[in-house]
C-alpha cells in the first residue's frame, strides 16, 4: 500500500464549496475509500481539506483561465514536495473552483506540465509552472451548480473530483458501461447521480490501480498523461482501427507563416466543413481541442518520428455537440509553437502535422498533412535580440496562454520592439494575441465597463488587421472583436 495526499483547496473567495468538502465529513472518508476499494487496499488516499476554505489568490475569479490554474497548482507545489526518482510523487492537488474560461461548461480538468521551460525556471524568480505532469486537478463548481442544480451539484462534485483524480492515475475514460472515469453530460442527456452503479472503478481502471505504487506511468508525477496505458479491448477506445472516415465532412489546417523559428508565435488554423456539392449538415462533438481525448494532433520530426502532440491539460467532454453546416463551418487556432513542458518543434527543418477527430466511436475524420519549416538559429546580433525578445517569459505567456503581463514595462519593452520592427514576421502575432489577452481581461470584468481599455484593444486590433500576415480565421475573430468593442 502506497499513500498519496492529496491536497484540497479553494481558488478564490466567493465559490460555495459542498459541504462533504468545507465539513470534511463522511464524504471525504468514502472518495478515500473508492480509491482504496477501486485499488485492491493498494492506494491510500488521504484527503487533506484542513486549507479548503484558504483562497489561493485573494481576488474574487468566478472565470478562472489555465495560466492562472497552471500558477496556483506551482503556488501549492512550492512547499519543497518530495519528487521520487521516477518522478513520482507524494502529494496531489484539486483546486475548487468557480467556472473555466474559455470553456464555461466544463465541469473538471486534469494538468500535465505548462509551457514553460527549464530555462525560465533557472533564470527567474517569478512562479515557474514546471511541475510535474498529473499533480494537479480543478472541478468548477459553479458550473456544476449551474447544470445540475440545487440537489444534485454536491453528488456531481464528489463524482467529478474522483473522476479527476482518475485522470491523475493516468486513467482514461471508458464510455461503454457506467463508471467514475465515463464524461458527465452537462446537457442532462447523461446523469450519473443516484445512480450508484456509476460509482465505481471498473475492471480494467481497478487493474492499474492496483499496480500505481510500483508504476510511474500510473502514480501521480510519474510519465506524462497518456491514456493509451489503459487496457482497452478494440472497442473502447476512443481512436480503433474499425473506425471508417466520414464521407462529406473534412478538416483542414493551415498556418499563416510555414517557414519560422522554433520560438515564433505561430497559430494552428483549424478548420471543419462539410465538402462542397454536400448538402447535408454533421453533428459533432464540440471538443476540437487537442486537450480531449477525441481530438489529437500528430507531429513528424525532421527525422521521420511521429509523435503526439501534448496538450498542457486534460478536459473531459461534457457531451455539448456543433453542427456544422454546408458554408458554415466551425474554425479556431491554436497555439502550437508551445506545447506541456515547452517548445513543440525544437529541431530545425521540415515538420509535417496532421489532425485525427474521432467524431464517433464508427466515424472518424483526417485532416491532410500540412508542412512547414523550422528554420535553423542565426547567431548574428539581431536574430539574437529577436530570440531574446520572443523567449522571454511576457512573450510567452502573451502569445501561448493570452495572459496579459503583470509587469507592466515588460509589456512596454515589447510594445516598443514592435514598433520599432513593424514588418517583423510576428509583428500581427503579437497585435492579435495582445488584443485577445486584453480582451479575455475585459470580459472577466465585464461588470466595470472599460471604455478606456476596450479603445486600446481595438487600436491593437486594427495594428493585426493591417498585416497581411494575419490567418484568415483570426481576421475574422480579429474584425469581430472590434465590432463588439465598438458598442461598449
Ligand atoms: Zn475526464
Amino acid at each position: 500500500m502506497r499513500t498519496l495526499i492529496c491536497e484540497f483547496r479553494q481558488l478564490s473567495p466567493g465559490v460555495t464549496l459542498p459541504a462533504w468538502v468545507s465539513e470534511g465529513a463522511a464524504g471525504l472518508d468514502s472518495l478515500q475509500d473508492y480509491f482504496k476499494n477501486g485499488s485492491n487496499n493498494q492506494i491510500q488516499l488521504l484527503v487533506d481539506a484542513s486549507n479548503a476554505t484558504t483562497p489561493i489568490y485573494s481576488d474574487s475569479l468566478p472565470l478562472v483561465e489555465s495560466y492562472y490554474l497552471h500558477c496556483a497548482l506551482y503556488e501549492m507545489f512550492r512547499s519543497n514536495d518530495i519528487r521520487h526518482t521516477d518522478g513520482t510523487v507524494d502529494k496531489v492537488r484539486l483546486l475548487l473552483c468557480g467556472a473555466y474560461q474559455p470553456k464555461p461548461e466544463i465541469f473538471g480538468v486534469m494538468f500535465d506540465t505548462g509551457f514553460d521551460t527549464e530555462f525560465d525556471h533557472f533564470y527567474s524568480q517569478q512562479p515557474s509552472i514546471v511541475s510535474p505532469p498529473r499533480q494537479g486537478c480543478a472541478i468548477f463548481l459553479n458550473s456544476i451548480y449551474q447544470a445540475r442544480g440545487k440537489l444534485a451539484w454536491e453528488s456531481q462534485a464528489f463524482f467529478t473530483s474522483i473522476h479527476e483524480l482518475g485522470h491523475i492515475f493516468n486513467l482514461g475514460h471508458i464510455e461503454t458501461q457506467p463508471n467514475f472515469m465515463h464524461s458527465s453530460s452537462s446537457s442532462g442527456t447523461f446523469m450519473p447521480l443516484g445512480d450508484s452503479d456509476y460509482y465505481q472503478f471498473v475492471q480494467p481502471h481497478k487493474q492499474l490501480l492496483e499496480k500505481s505504487p510500483n508504476s510511474p506511468s500510473i502514480w501521480p508525477g510519474g510519465s506524462k498523461f497518456d491514456p493509451t496505458i489503459n487496457p482497452y479491448d478494440g472497442i473502447t477506445e476512443p481512436f480503433n482501427e474499425n473506425q471508417k472516415s466520414r464521407f462529406g465532412l473534412q478538416i483542414k489546417l493551415d498556418m499563416a507563416r510555414r517557414s519560422f523559428q522554433y520560438y515564433d508565435p505561430v497559430e494552428l488554423d483549424i478548420e471543419l466543413s462539410v465538402v462542397p456539392g454536400i448538402s447535408k449538415s454533421f453533428r459533432v462533438p464540440d471538443a476540437v481541442d487537442p486537450g480531449y481525448e477525441i481530438f489529437r494532433l500528430w507531429i513528424e520530426e525532421p527525422t521521420g518520428e511521429r509523435r503526439l502532440y501534448r496538450s498542457p491539460r486534460h478536459y473531459c467532454w461534457n457531451g455539448r455537440h456543433l453542427t456544422i453546416a454546408p458554408g458554415k463551418s466551425f474554425n479556431r487556432d491554436i497555439s502550437i509553437f508551445g506545447e506541456s513542458g515547452g517548445y513543440t518543434f525544437k529541431r530545425k527543418g521540415i515538420y509535417r502535422i496532421l489532425a485525427e477527430f474521432s467524431i464517433s466511436r464508427k466515424y472518424i475524420i483526417r485532416s491532410t498533412p500540412l508542412e512547414f519549416e523550422i528554420q535553423p538559429v542565426s547567431m548574428s546580433t539581431d536574430s539574437m535580440q529577436r530570440q531574446a525578445v520572443f523567449t522571454s517569459r511576457t512573450s510567452k505567456r502573451l502569445f501561448y496562454y493570452r495572459a496579459t503581463p503583470n509587469d507592466e514595462s515588460l509589456l512596454e519593452q515589447l510594445i516598443s520592439y514592435f514598433n520599432q520592427f513593424p514588418k517583423d514576421s510576428a509583428s500581427a502575432s503579437f497585435w492579435y494575441n495582445l488584443s485577445r489577452a486584453y480582451a479575455k481581461r475585459l470580459e472577466i470584468n465585464s461588470i466595470n465597463r472599460d471604455k478606456a481599455l476596450a479603445q486600446k484593444i481595438r487600436e491593437f486590433l486594427l495594428r493585426a488587421i493591417d498585416d497581411r500576415v494575419l490567418g484568415i480565421h483570426q481576421r475574422l475573430l480579429a474584425r469581430q472583436l472590434s465590432e463588439t468593442l465598438k458598442s461598449l
